[in-house]
């Protein structure tokens, strides 16, 4: 069938209209700026039962440790970390009861910062080398960073490591796209920032086989986090601390 010049242009600029009303990207739907009423707020969910299902896989963590030039010391007193796991109990102490330890006792639970709403870390800051950015990443300026570590006192969930030695000795493979960090510095999860400016899913929920990490925003109602998070139970971790992680674990 021809088209006259007219049908052309009426059909190219309803599939021009269509592209910018949804921007999907790799698992996570983005609304465009302009039907917001409020700027995006990123949050992930981690399905434990998911994560559990292949406990031995670190799959995300090595993607993101590699990505972002995590320095791995031999050292545990040393450790620099984005993207670890640690046993459920540590995790969430108040949460076992005799009857439901049998089925999370020692079994490790995906952590990361958790992008808080009204991060202490940030209050705490002499310099302003960290803030919270308008879409809900807590973010740190490297090269602003003085190495004090009252973010790391501030924080209740232990998300930030300090390079107590130059790092780079220390990186196996060097991704020449992230930026590396100096000795004194103090540095955790970005929320792979650098990826959602291409629209690209952060790394961790990316590398997951068992598509056990949700990304999206939360003020965005038909998000697929939020939908996870009506019609699945979900905890945070210390939510009485009034942070306000933007971090979810669906039991
Ligand atoms: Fe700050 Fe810790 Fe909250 Fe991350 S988890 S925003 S480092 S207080």
């Amino acid at each position: 069938m021809k088209l006259t010049r007219k049908q052309f242009l009426q059909i190219s600029g309803l599939t021009l209209i269509a592209a910018a009303a949804k921007k999907v990207v790799r698992g996570v739907v983005i609304s465009p700026a302009s039907t917001k009423t409020k700027p995006a707020r990123w949050g992930m969910a981690i399905d434990m039962g998911k994560c559990r299902h292949r406990e031995g896989c670190n799959g995300c963590i090595k993607a993101c440790h590699s990505a972002h030039n995590v320095p791995q010391f031999a050292d545990p007193a040393h450790e620099v970390k984005w993207i670890w796991k640690q046993p459920f109990e540590q995790v969430f102490p108040f949460a076992q009861t005799e009857y439901t330890r049998e089925l999370n006792t020692g079994h490790p639970v995906l952590l990361m910062c958790n992008h808080c709403d009204d991060p202490p870390c940030v209050d705490v800051c002499p310099v302003e080398a960290t803030w919270r950015t308008d879409d809900g990443i807590v973010t740190i300026d490297f090269h602003r960073c003085i190495g004090c570590r009252y973010c790391m006192a501030a924080c209740p969930y232990g998300s930030r490591s300090f390079n107590w030695q130059d790092p780079r000795p220390a990186i196996a493979n060097l991704n020449p796209d992230f930026p590396t960090r100096t000795k004194g510095v103090v540095e955790k999860c970005n929320f792979c920032e650098e990826r959602l400016a291409k629209n690209l899913a952060p790394l961790c929920v990316e590398a997951c086989e068992e598509h056990a990490l949700a990304f999206g925003d939360l003020e965005e109602p038909d998000s697929e986090i939020r939908k996870l998070l009506r019609s699945r139970f979900a905890v945070q971790r210390r939510p009485e601390l009034g942070t306000g992680p933007s971090v979810y674990y669906l039991i």
